[in-house]
């Protein structure tokens, strides 16, 4: 299939750009990756009328696709300067979503799922899309991908009780790591790595599925 045919932005997709803009989302160029993809394609055909609405909808193993906005101020609050990233990691692939919109801001991809049935729905999904630069595995994201790193950015889709250690080791320097972080209330950490450590900054309130260790085969 051609790009063409299915990331030319659609109305539905400017108009959530419309919203997501108006909630506060700065970065032009997230927002132009955001409405190349078709989020229709990642959750099941009784959602199809609401795939652009700014929620999480369900997608099956108990696990949510991440609603637009909280997709779109992750990103950018990662983002380099230079407006793209050279590696990037997703911990919580799910259905492959956020995935295939950081595919249009990066030079490589990886993403890894711990439920082997939606890490094979994640492909399933990406394959038509044809994102030669996404590679998916099939993994427990506390380990993080260290044949893969470094990084310049790690964006973790589910709440942790604290930074996973393993996984800011995998940052380049100047490297950025968002997690949502707490049980229920739980807030969005950024941390930048620096020569001497580490620095943090407080963004929003979130509310996201837990990251759990361990794999789930079936
Ligand atoms: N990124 C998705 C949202 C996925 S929801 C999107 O684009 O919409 C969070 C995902 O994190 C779930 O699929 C869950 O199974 C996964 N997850 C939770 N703990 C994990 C872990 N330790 N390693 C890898 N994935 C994990």
């Amino acid at each position: 299939m051609h790009a063409s045919d299915w990331s030319a932005p659609t109305a539905q997709r400017l108009t959530l750009a419309r919203r997501l803009r108006d909630a506060g989302v700065a970065s032009e160029t997230v927002l132009s990756a955001l409405i190349r993809i078709p989020r229709e394609r990642f959750v099941d055909e009784a959602l199809w009328s609401r795939a652009y609405e700014d929620t999480a909808l369900p997608i099956g193993h108990g696990q949510t696709i991440s609603q637009p906005f909280i997709v779109a101020r992750m990103i950018e609050s990662v983002l380099p300067p230079r407006g793209r990233f050279k590696r990037v990691l997703e911990v919580g692939t799910g259905c492959g979503y956020q995935a295939a919109v950081l595919s249009q801001l990066a030079d490589e991809v990886y993403s890894i799922e711990r439920i082997k049935p939606l890490y094979e729905r994640a492909r399933a999904n990406l394959r038509p899309l044809r994102l030669a630069n996404v590679r998916l595995a099939y993994g427990d994201g506390y380990a993080g991908l260290p044949a893969a790193a470094p990084f310049d950015a790690i964006v973790v889709a589910a709440a942790a009780p604290q930074i996973p250690e393993e996984l800011k080791q995998q940052l380049t320097r100047g490297g950025k790591i968002i997690v949502p972080v707490g049980r229920d209330d739980q807030q969005l950490l950024l941390l930048e790595r620096r020569v001497a450590g580490f620095i943090e900054k407080r963004l929003e309130l979130v509310r996201f599925v837990p990251m759990l260790p361990g794999l789930v085969p079936a």
